[in-house]
C-alpha cells in the first residue's frame, strides 16, 4: 500500500462490525437501519429487474432519476438544477464525494474538513494526493458548535475546497443559519468550492428543517450538494447517490466518476426515482419514528451512567463514558462487544489524531434499530453501571 493510504487500511466500521458479528453483539456501531425502506420502493426495484433495466444505465444516471432529484430539490428547497448536466447519479454519496475531490484537488492543494469528519473525506483527499487541514466542532454543553475562528484559520492560499456535513455524522449537529451564513462568507471571500454532504437532509428532529448551503446567496455557483437514497429511504446497500451543482463543477465530477465506476445500480435508479416522487410521506413518518428511537437510546445511555450529548439529526448520538471510568473510547469500543454484547464506534475514528483531548473519550451509538433491539441494548448497557 502506498504510504499516503497507510492510515486508511481498515475502516472503523469494518472493524467494529466484525467484532459485533464475532461476539453476536447488537451492532450500534455501523450506521445502517435494520428494517428496509418503503414496500413500493422495493417492489419498484424488482419490477425494474424483471422489466429489463439490467444493462449499463446512461453515464449521468437514468433520466427519470435525474429529473426526480431535480424536481425534489426545487420543490423542497427552491434550488433549480438542470437534469441535463447539473445532476449526476453516483455509486452512493461516497463516490460523489471522492469523485468531487479527485476532480477538484491535486498535489499542493488543500481541503478543509470540519473535525470530527466522516472517515471517507480524509481518505479521498489522500487519494487525490492533496492535504487536508481541519476546522473543528467544540462542545457547547448540550451538543456541538462550529468553531468559526478555527475554520477561518484552517483556510490558506492553497485551500481549494471546503467539505461541510450537516446534519453531521458522527455528532448529530445541525448547523444553524448563522453558521451557514458564516461558512458562505468564508467560501466566497476565499473563492472556495464547497462540497456539501447532505446525506441526512431528511433526518432532522424536533421540527428542524434542512437548509442547503447552495440556497444561500452567492453559493449555488460554488457548491456541490451531495446526497444519497441510502439514508433517506433505508436502503444503504443500494448505493445510489447523487451530486447537484453548476454545470462546470458537475461536469468535472463526471469526468472523474466515469473512471471510478463508469455507472452503477442500473435497476435501483428507476426505483429511487419513483420513491423520490411518491414516498416522501414515508420519509416523514420514518423521521418521527427515528426521533423516538433517539430519545429511547439517549435515556438508556443516561440510565447506564454515560452522558449523552444532544443529537438534532442523523442516525447517531455521542455519549461520554468517563463517569463509568472509561477515558479512552477506542479501548472501550473494542471491549464492549465481548463484555456486554453491544458494538459502538469511537469518535476518534473521525479525527486527525486518535488521542485528541476533545474527542478521545467520546463514543458514537447508532439508534436506527428496531425498538426491541434498542430495548435489549438498554438492558445490556445497564450492566455497565
Ligand atoms: N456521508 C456521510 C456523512 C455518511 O454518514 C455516509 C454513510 N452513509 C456517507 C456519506 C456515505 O453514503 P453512501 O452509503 O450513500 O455512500
Ligand atoms: N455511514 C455509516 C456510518 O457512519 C457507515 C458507512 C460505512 O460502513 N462505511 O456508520
Amino acid at each position: 500500500l502506498v504510504p499516503r493510504l497507510e492510515p486508511f487500511r481498515t475502516t472503523i466500521f469494518a472493524e467494529m462490525t466484525e467484532l459485533a458479528v464475532c461476539h453476536d453483539a447488537i451492532n450500534l456501531g455501523q450506521g445502517f437501519p435494520d428494517e428496509d425502506g418503503p414496500a413500493e420502493l422495493l417492489t419498484a426495484a424488482c419490477d425494474a429487474i424483471t422489466g429489463g433495466f439490467n444493462q449499463y444505465p446512461p453515464g449521468a444516471g437514468v433520466l427519470a432519476l435525474r429529473e426526480a432529484i431535480s424536481a425534489d430539490r426545487e420543490g423542497r428547497y427552491g434550488t433549480i438544477y438542470d437534469p441535463d448536466g447539473e445532476v449526476l447519479v453516483t455509486v452512493g454519496a461516497t463516490e460523489a464525494l471522492t469523485a468531487s475531490l479527485l476532480a477538484l484537488v491535486e498535489r499542493g492543494d488543500e481541503v478543509v474538513l470540519i473535525e470530527p469528519y466522516y472517515d471517507s473525506y480524509a481518505a479521498a483527499v489522500a487519494l487525490a494526493g492533496a492535504r487536508h487541514r481541519s476546522a473543528r466542532l467544540v462542545p457547547n454543553g448540550r451538543g456541538f458548535t462550529l468553531d468559526l475562528d478555527s475554520l477561518r484559520e484552517a483556510v490558506t492560499p492553497d485551500t481549494k475546497v471546503l467539505v461541510v456535513n450537516s446534519p453531521h455524522n458522527p455528532t448529530g449537529t445541525v448547523l444553524p443559519a448563522p453558521d451557514l451564513a458564516a461558512i458562505a462568507e468564508i467560501a466566497i471571500d476565499n473563492d472556495l468550492i464547497v462540497v456539501c454532504d447532505e446525506v441526512y437532509e431528511h433526518l432532522l428532529f424536533d421540527g428542524r428543517v434542512h437548509t442547503p448551503l447552495a440556497s444561500l446567496p452567492g453559493m449555488r455557483e460554488r457548491t456541490l450538494a451531495v446526497s444519497s437514497a441510502g439514508k433517506t429511504f433505508s436502503v444503504t446497500g443500494w448505493k445510489i447517490g447523487w451530486v447537484c451543482g453548476p454545470r462546470n463543477l458537475v461536469g468535472a465530477v463526471r469526468a472523474a466518476k466515469q473512471f471510478l465506476t463508469f455507472v452503477g445500480g442500473g435497476p435501483f435508479q428507476p426505483a429511487v426515482a419513483t420513491a423520490l416522487r411518491t414516498q416522501l410521506p414515508w420519509v416523514a413518518q420514518h423521521r418521527t419514528t427515528l426521533q423516538g428511537k433517539r430519545d429511547v437510546l439517549a435515556r438508556s445511555l443516561s440510565t447506564a451512567g454515560l452522558v449523552p450529548h444532544t443529537s438534532d439529526g442523523t442516525y447517531f448520538i455521542c455519549a461520554d463514558p468517563r463517569p463509568l471510568g472509561y477515558t479512552d473510547a477506542a479501548t472501550f469500543c473494542r471491549t464492549l462487544p465481548g463484555s456486554i454484547g453491544v458494538a459502538a464506534v469511537p469518535v476518534s475514528a473521525f479525527t486527525d489524531a486518535a488521542d485528541s483531548a476533545s474527542w478521545k473519550h467520546l463514543v458514537r451509538f447508532a439508534f436506527c434499530k428496531q425498538h426491541q433491539v434498542l430495548e435489549e441494548a438498554a438492558k445490556r448497557l445497564a450492566r455497565l453501571a
